[in-house]
């Protein structure tokens, strides 16, 4: 294990899965002790088992970011447990594409209340501690904060929201230390697509996928890692990655 991170604390949300769960891992084998947070907890267990067995140290809260006041608990229980926080990874999210005309309403308010309000309920709950050690917060933005598509548009409102909101953020903390980092990937073979209820976006982005090599949440987390491990003097405020074969 590389231990550039030792004697770090990271809490990751979202990372029983996919980007997730790569940055954990990554995270881990840098030496940091890392907060798992999602809502299955079976996955976030899974992960923890096998982190340790490496030798790393993890936590795991069941956590749903839309709840504020568990967002807040989860942070506190991360600070109480493993000693401090150092970075934050806001990673939960979700991507329920489809046109605006006719849309089924809910998915608009999941994917607001999870990318956009959860984001930034974990950003504020961890904010003080994050200050207070000089830490790192990193978004995982997309591809979708740069390039409208059609059938995207409340995806796409949510990572142009995630976008201004950290860049407005950045200017608040960075001279006292704190690094915000946005991440913004292209295509990524996760789950991510298989949540969208719209039918024929669920089948036209599976078709589209199906044409190129996509990228693996291990290429994000690297992105992660290379950013958080950054002297503190300098910070990697955007990563912008997209598959080569993506146009
Ligand atoms: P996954 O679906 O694998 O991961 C999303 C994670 O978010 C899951 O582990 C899920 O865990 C968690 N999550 C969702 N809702 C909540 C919630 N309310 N509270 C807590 N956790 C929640 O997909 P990805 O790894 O691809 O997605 C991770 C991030 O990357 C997202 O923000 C996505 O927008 C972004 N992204 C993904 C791209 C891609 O092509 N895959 C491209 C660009 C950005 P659980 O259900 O257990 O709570």
């Amino acid at each position: 294990m590389s231990s550039s991170l030792e004697g770090h604390v990271a809490l990751v949300t979202g990372a029983g899965s996919g980007i997730g769960r790569a940055t954990a891992r990554a995270l881990a084998s840098a030496g940091a002790s890392v907060a798992v947070a999602g809502r299955r907890v079976d996955r976030l267990e899974e992960l923890r088992d096998e982190l340790e067995a490496e030798g790393g140290t993890v936590l795991v809260l069941e956590l749903d970011v839309t709840d504020e006041q568990a967002v807040g608990a989860a942070v506190r229980s991360a600070v109480e447990t493993l000693g401090r926080l150092d970075i934050l990874v806001n990673n939960a999210g979700l991507m329920l594409l489809g046109p605006v005309e006719n849309a089924d309403t809910t998915d608009w308010t999941r994917m607001m209340d999870t990318n956009v309000m959860g984001l930034m309920y974990t950003t504020h709950a961890a904010l003080p501690e994050l200050i207070r050690n000089q830490g790192t917060i990193v978004q995982i933005s997309s591809i979708a904060a740069r390039v409208v598509g059609r059938g995207s548009a409340v995806y796409n409102a949510t990572k142009f929201a995630v976008n201004g909101f950290s860049e407005g953020l950045r200017q608040e903390v960075t001279e006292r230390g704190v690094r915000v980092v946005v991440i913004e990937p292209g295509t990524v073979e996760t789950e991510l697509r298989e949540h969208i209820t719209h039918a024929p976006s669920k089948a036209a982005i599976a078709e589209r996928v199906a044409k190129i090599r996509q990228l693996q949440s291990e290429d994000i987390a690297a992105a992660v890692l290379y950013a958080v491990t950054a002297p503190p003097h300098a910070t990697v405020n955007e990563i912008f990655i997209r598959p080569t074969d993506q146009a």
